[in-house]
């Protein structure tokens, strides 16, 4: 089941980097897939997720240049990711069947981490976060949201209070500090997580970024103008605690005593 689960997550880890590169520069996301240098059509034999890498030994079949590391390293990683969210979906004991809710939500919280994959990737390339991928990741968010206990009113609440200091800072800073694609990856962020788990999640990634940026300016000199996107540091935040949030939640509680 395992390995079944892994190569599902890195066949669609596949198609995540076809949106990564194409949505941020509006091509169409149908059509095949073909090489970055020559513009070969690329044949299903180049197409199997990690395999293929490894037989052509990670260089074009027509022309021989090597390819980005980009595509096996987001298949390895989206399986991966699919993987820990099976387990803690499906604990050994829990039964499986296509037919159940848990199955749905299962299929939700896939769908929400290959979201969160595509905005790292293409906010971290391109600084672009599109509006299609914001709306995949609001509709994957929504049967989690249904099916866990926070009820729909109260998510939406949340969404719009974690999406608040994240606007100042964009009409303040007039756009300069952040984007309008990073309010709304927040308000989303917030009605999925609950305002408490999305408030640490900006938190941790406001944490991250400064440390990141830092680290820029002192190794590389990179000055103040360069700009850094947030938005990945929004998907680390979320990732971390959409899988340790309740326990991380539980040890704050335990410190502050509320
Ligand atoms: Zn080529």
């Amino acid at each position: 089941m395992e390995v079944l689960v892994f190569f599902i997550g890195a066949s669609i880890g596949s198609f995540l980097n076809v949106l990564i590169d194409r949505l941020p520069k509006n091509e169409s996301i149908n059509g095949r897939s073909h090489c970055d240098f020559c513009g070969k059509k690329l044949t299903p034999f180049d197409l199997i997720p990690i395999f293929s890498f490894i037989f052509l030994g990670g260089k074009c079949r027509f022309c021989h240049k090597k390819l980005s590391w980009q595509y096996p390293g987001i298949e390895i990683l989206t399986g991966l990711i699919f993987l820990v969210i099976f387990n803690l979906q499906f604990p050994v004991s829990s039964e499986f069947s296509i037919y159940n809710f848990q199955f749905l939500k299962l299929v939700s919280f896939w769908g929400i981490a290959s979201s969160l994959i595509v905005i790292f990737f293409s906010d971290l390339k391109y600084q672009l976060i599109s509006d299609w991928i914001l709306l995949s990741l609001f509709m994957f968010s929504l049967p989690a949201v249904v099916l866990t206990k926070a009820g729909l009113i109260n998510s939406i609440v949340s969404g719009l209070i974690v999406s608040l200091p994240i606007f100042l800072i964009y009409y303040i800073s007039h756009e300069r500090a952040m984007g309008l694609g990073d309010v709304y990856l927040a308000g989303i962020i917030g009605f999925l997580l609950g305002w408490k788990a999305g408030y640490l999640a900006l938190y941790s990634a406001f944490i991250t970024g400064a440390i990141f940026g830092l680290g820029l300016m002192i190794f590389k000199k990179k000055g103040m103008k360069t700009k850094i996107a947030f938005g990945p540091f929004i998907v680390l935040g979320t990732f971390l605690m959409m899988f340790w949030g309740e326990r991380i939640i539980q040890i704050i509680k335990k410190i502050y005593g509320f």
